[in-house]
């Protein structure tokens, strides 16, 4: 049975509870036990906002940047652990490198951002302070101050070590403490993460607790001051947004949710060149990383209507090279998916889908494995589908695995209306050397998309990818995406803090400024 971390104590759920098996995504064994209720949390409430927050409100940006540091250096030393974890949801060491060492790079990035981009202080004055009257006597000025709150974390099950970690650093750098609700299929790996932490005794006390099981009734504990930090379905994070505790006290609330994210390949990209195939490259990678399981994975291929051929048969080509299997053998590139309901949910999103066309590559109900029983793990073979461009499915359908559908388009303004009917997304790829029709497309897909990235032939050997979030970007979309931000370099961490505009004399405006300037 998974415990909370509450109180700096690790506690344990009532025995006779109502609680759920977590399973195994390779074997099948049953891995641990979630209670369905996490213990009552408003004594953890408390603590957040009595001890945790006091003792980083207590701190400088820099001071709290050796905490991830700190906490960075404790995680990497023990991040096989992690890994091992890991693979028993169904990823490969890439996928699990990609999660916990993701982690600690957002970390060790935070730190030394806030230590050359904020002051050594624990507030931050913002901008030049601004004259307001005719005269020199009154100006004003913007002051950030950390809020006497808390964060809860509501976090999906696809980056257990990542998305709590980006969280926590930019919430411990703004002087928030945070509480962290992980998803069920992998609480398991958040709470050893959790255990390496205390373990280490690297954050103040009250800085961090984990709530294993639902959290729905603290919902109704969040105040003025707190976060709501959500990730997970579009579906949930309508509910919690329209939360009437959320609604009635202005909780602030960023939602991390799901998008049916696209590439598009430009019309002047032949098959053959070193570009298509950066593009095939660019696709599997999307379709196959995490067994497709995320958030911002491609699920749209737009190709122009001539080239559709080419692209079915390049993508399948490159897909039949994936190995599938049991993430343990050294020849699988692709693990599992994280339960048997997820992987029957991908089945019927994928055939949604294609019934909208026909399935080109890969087969729903038939996988050929390495290493594993296809009934007792949780995989799925990888399924290209081409389908119709206008239909509805394949625009509103996001298939949370390894399954990407082609569209052929008609011309770019046929390609920017396919966009477009994501209804926001958190990224998208244009792949192009033509520089007038990429910065056409990308005008016009630019209110769509949280992040662009374009892929031409100069940077095609550098890219980062289509689905890395990087601290200095925003992650977050418009629309179905969730309408939030996070990341974004320090934007990421002021936004989470209070800004109050300061009217004054210029002699308080600058023994405010002052102040700051000599702790830096
Ligand atoms: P989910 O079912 O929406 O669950 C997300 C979290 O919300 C879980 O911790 C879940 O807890 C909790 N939850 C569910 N219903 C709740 C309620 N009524 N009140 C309070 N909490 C509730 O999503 P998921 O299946 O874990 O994750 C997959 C989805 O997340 C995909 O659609 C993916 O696109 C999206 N995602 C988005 C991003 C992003 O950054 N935009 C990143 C990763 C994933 P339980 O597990 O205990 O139910």
């Amino acid at each position: 049975m998974l415990q909370s971390y509450l109180k700096d104590t690790w506690v344990s759920p009532a025995a006779s509870g109502p609680a759920t098996d977590v399973h195994d995504a390779v074997t099948g064994e049953v891995v641990c036990r979630v209670a369905a209720q996490a213990p009552d949390l408003a004594g953890a409430f408390d603590h957040a906002r009595d001890v945790g927050g006091p003792a980083l409100r207590a701190l400088t940006f820099h001071q709290r940047a050796d905490l991830l540091d700190a906490l960075a250096a404790a995680v990497r030393e023990r991040r096989e652990e992690l890994y091992a974890l890991s693979a028993r949801a169904g990823a490969t060491l890439l996928d699990a490198r990609y999660d916990v060492d993701g982690g600690i790079r957002v970390l060790r990035d935070y730190a030394a951002r806030a230590r050359a981009e904020l002051p050594d202080d624990g507030y931050l004055v913002e901008g030049p302070a601004e004259r307001l009257a005719r005269g020199e006597d009154f100006v004003g000025l913007h002051l950030c101050t950390p809020s006497p709150g808390l964060m809860l974390q509501v976090n999906a099950f696809n980056f257990p070590v990542w998305a709590p970690l980006e969280k926590l650093a930019q919430a411990l750098l703004a002087g928030l403490p945070g509480i962290v609700k992980p998803a069920t299929p992998t609480a398991y790996v958040t709470e050893h993460l959790v255990r390496i932490a205390t373990d280490a005794a690297v954050l103040p006390p009250g800085t961090l607790q984990l709530a294993v099981g639902s959290i729905r009734p603290a919902l109704d504990l969040l105040g003025e001051q707190d976060v709501l930090s959500f990730t997970g379905s579009a579906a949930t994070a309508a509910l919690l947004r329209a939360h009437p505790r959320v609604v009635a006290r202005s909780v602030r609330f960023n939602a991390e949710a799901d998008s049916v994210n696209a590439i598009v390949l430009g019309p002047d990209v032949r098959p053959g060149s070193d570009l298509f195939a950066g593009f095939v490259r660019e696709v599997t990678t999307e379709m196959t990383v995490k067994a497709g399981q995320k958030c911002t994975a491609i699920r749209r291929i737009l190709v122009p209507r001539e080239v559709e051929p080419a692209a079915l048969a390049a993508i399948s080509a490159a897909l039949s090279a994936v190995t599938i299997g049991n993430p343990a053998s050294p020849e699988v590139r692709m693990g599992a998916l994280v339960s048997l309901a997820q992987r029957d949910e991908v089945r019927r999103a994928a055939r949604t889908i294609a019934a909208a066309g026909r399935f080109v590559h890969g087969d729903p109900g038939k996988v050929t494995l390495v290493d594993a029983d296809a009934e007792r793990g949780a995989f799925l073979d990888t399924i290209l589908i081409a389908a119709d461009p206008d239909a509805g499915a394949p625009h509103e359908v996001e298939p949370f695995g390894p399954v990407a559908t082609v569209l052929a388009y008609r011309d770019t303004a046929h390609a920017t209306d396919l966009l477009a009917r994501g209804r926001g997304s958190l990224a998208a790829t244009l792949v192009s050397d033509d520089i007038p029709w990429t910065l056409a497309v990308l005008r016009q897909a630019a209110p769509w998309h949280g992040r662009l990235h374009v892929l031409d032939t100069a940077d095609l050997g550098q890219t980062t990818g289509h689905g890395s979030p990087l601290a200095a970007l925003k992650h977050g979309g418009p629309g179905r995406a969730g309408g939030g931000s996070e990341l974004a370099g320090v934007r990421g961490v002021v936004d989470l803090m209070q800004r109050t505009a300061v009217q004054a004399s210029p002699r308080l405006a600058a023994t405010l400024r002052a102040s700051e300037q000599a702790r830096s």
